[in-house]
């Protein structure tokens, strides 16, 4: 296998356009759209002036997206989808049975749908609603059609869920740039992508879940260490506890769903409002016509919620001991979600870790922000600012002759990136090649993690050696791998779409580098051992041939030599390799015994060959015959 040369494709776009970006944060409870205008991140507001949009669609008479969906949540439940982040590429066997959801839930073959007044709808058209609402926010806003989006994602979203969300958001008619997990989304709009290095915790409490994050970032490019967290742990919680405790102090025993909506939408605001005043109140009148006042300090909501967030910091405590972290090596905890504007959950943050947490920026704009500013990177308006986010957490590589395995884009390397390497066929005629695409950093395909087989047909039949098929391997920035195989000569393609990290765990990803770093010397020795019988192969199956065609012009002592000199290798070759080193060296030896006896009869080849062109033959004709 002759590797000829490496080319890098360009990846840059246009240099002198401006072009319109814009990052969406597509929350579970709330969605929120931003720009970088005049090189400062905004979040952008609807009509009526609200920059936080509820992520609820309502598909009754008419579809309606946020606040106003909000309205119809009692009255028209079935019809008006809520949360729909958690359906997001998942099963029709994921949903979780011990909740009640008002809607109709369809199995379609294994997915979720939701039959409403208007029809089945799935999880990703829902979110693609909810997207085309954000986008016409931003064309309103911006008098232009973005050229660009980015969209957040939880940190452990897995490849179906990113999947579907980047499908949403083309079905709202988005030119999806990448996805972006929020909590790095957080660090960027934190700025902390410009230091160096560091290792921050990424708190992020919003309506319905929890979300922990450590990031490490080094030299510029953050890596998730660890993903922990609660997924039915939020604001809502806090909510339902005010509002049992509400019901306590007024003596309300049962009450109707009306009256439940009503006293939980006032305990909502009464909680917010706790986070800006030391007291809060409302008094309203219930459908018995049963009046309720209530009065409530900030000290109080604190006594009756301290358990809740108490509760929050487990999961903090188990993403440290996952990522191995004490935490002091913290270098600085970001708090997102519109839960931490609760003083008490900043105060308790901040006790573990001894520091005061970074709040500086809204906590329920914050992602929404670091999205627009990376996309404002990715569409090309920060030329000499180019955000390094993700890297390749183990080497992608391609099967060779012999079972092994050439590097294509090696471990750690930042994304997006391409690479292309030129590779030959092995025979003579051969007009097909295997593509095998691996994942791993052993040298040797059974120990590497197949990802995908394809095969590139319609080579030209030529000499082994002779074709040159570029093989690229390009990964975009969510990590999706995309391989072609290209016969130059040709045109003809042939290519395949992977996702390289596809079920693997970062247990297993540490386990396969522990794996590669003991082996590395034995994996080496086959390695070398392979290509030396790749190659004594490639010249016995040369000479074969030749003696095939012209043994005549070869004595017969030469002929002798020749084939004694063959069937050394061959023996050689068929012994089962105990000492690698050894063998490999005795093949070498051997195969250049082979190529110099036979060097006389190549040259004497020659010579026939040029004759019979001299006499007027042609002399591709004859070149293909040597
Ligand atoms: P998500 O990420 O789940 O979409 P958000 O980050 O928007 O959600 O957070 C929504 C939650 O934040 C709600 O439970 C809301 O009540 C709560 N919240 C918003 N503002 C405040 C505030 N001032 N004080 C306490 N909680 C708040
Ligand atoms: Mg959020």
């Amino acid at each position: 296998m002759a590797l000829l040369q490496i080319a890098e494709p360009d990846l840059s776009g246009n240099p002198h356009q401006h072009n319109i970006a814009i990052g969406i944060d597509l929350g579970t409870t709330n969605s929120l759209v931003a720009t970088v205008r005049s090189g400062e991140a905004t979040v952008l507001v609807n009509h009526d002036g609200c920059k936080l949009i509820p992520s609820i669609v309502n598909y009754g008479k008419e579809t309606q997206i946020g606040s106003q969906a909000a309205t119809l949540r009692s009255t028209d439940p079935s019809n008006t989808i809520v949360s729909v982040k958690r359906f997001m590429g998942r099963s029709f066997a994921d949903l979780d049975t011990t909740i009640r959801y008002p809607y109709k839930f369809v199995n379609s073959s294994g997915l979720i749908q939701i039959d409403t007044a208007q029809g089945v709808k799935n999880p990703v058209e829902v979110s693609a609603d909810i997207l085309r609402y954000l986008r016409n926010m931003a064309v309103e806003a911006l008098g232009e059609e973005p050229t660009g989006v980015v969209i957040t994602v939880p940190a452990y979203f897995d490849d179906a869920q990113r999947q579907a969300t980047r499908q949403a958001g083309e079905l709202a008619g988005l030119n999806v740039l990448r996805l972006l997990n929020e909590p790095t989304a957080a660090a960027i709009a934190y700025g902390l992508d410009s230091k160096n290095e560091g290792t921050f915790l990424v708190y992020d409490l919003g309506g319905g879940t929890l979300d922990v994050s450590i990031l490490s970032l080094t030299k510029g490019v953050f890596e998730v260490l660890a993903v922990g967290g609660d997924t039915h742990l939020g604001g809502d919680d806090f909510d339902h506890r005010l509002s049992c405790y509400i019901m306590e102090k007024a003596g309300l025993s049962q009450l109707n769903d009306e009256d439940s909506a009503i006293l939980l939408i006032n305990a909502k605001k009464i909680k917010e409002q706790l986070s800006q005043s030391e007291k809060a109140s409302f008094s309203v009148v219930l459908s018995t016509k049963r009046l309720v006042n209530f009065v409530i300090t900030r000290t109080e909501y604190e006594n009756l919620v301290r358990h809740l967030v108490q509760k929050t910091l487990l999961p903090v405590k188990k993403a440290l001991r996952d990522a191995k972290l004490d935490k002091d090596q913290i270098d600085e905890v970001i708090m997102v979600g519109g839960s931490t504007r609760m003083l008490l959950v900043r105060q308790m943050v901040g006790e573990l870790f001894g520091r005061e947490p970074l709040t500086s920026i809204n906590p329920d704009e914050v992602v929404a922000i670091g999205a627009s500013i990376q996309a404002d990177v990715l569409v090309g308006n920060k030329k000499d600012d180019w955000l390094l986010l993700d890297v390749t957490p183990l080497s992608l590589g391609v099967e060779t002759m012999g079972g092994l395995v050439e590097k294509i884009i090696p471990r750690n390397s930042t994304l997006p990136i391409a690479r292309a390497q030129d590779f030959t066929t092995y025979k003579d005629g051969q007009t097909a090649m295997t593509v095998h695409v691996v994942q791993g950093e052993r040298e040797l395909v059974k120990d590497c993690r197949s990802l995908a087989k394809f095969t590139l047909r319609g080579i030209p039949q030529m000499v082994a050696g002779q074709a040159r098929i570029r093989i690229t391997y390009q990964i975009d920035a969510d990590g999706l791998l995309s391989v072609s195989a290209k016969e130059m000569m040709t045109g003809v393609t042939s290519s395949i779409e992977v996702k390289p990290s596809f079920g693997l765990s970062d247990e297993q990803i540490g386990a396969m580098l522990q794996e590669s770093i003991s082996n590395a010397n034995h994996d080496m020795q086959v390695r070398l051992y392979q290509e030396a019988v790749v190659d004594a192969q490639a010249l016995i199956d040369s000479v074969e041939k030749a003696l095939y065609l012209d043994a005549d012009l070869l004595t017969e002592e030469e002929l002798s030599q020749i084939n004694n000199a063959i069937m050394k290798l061959k023996i050689t070759l068929a012994k089962a390799p105990d000492d690698y080193a050894q063998l490999t060296n005795k093949i070498k030896q051997q195969t250049d015994d082979l190529n110099q006896i036979s060097s006389n009869f190549a040259n004497r080849r020659m010579d026939k060959a040029i004759h019979h062109a001299l006499s007027g033959r042609d002399i591709n004709e004859v070149a293909d015959k040597i």
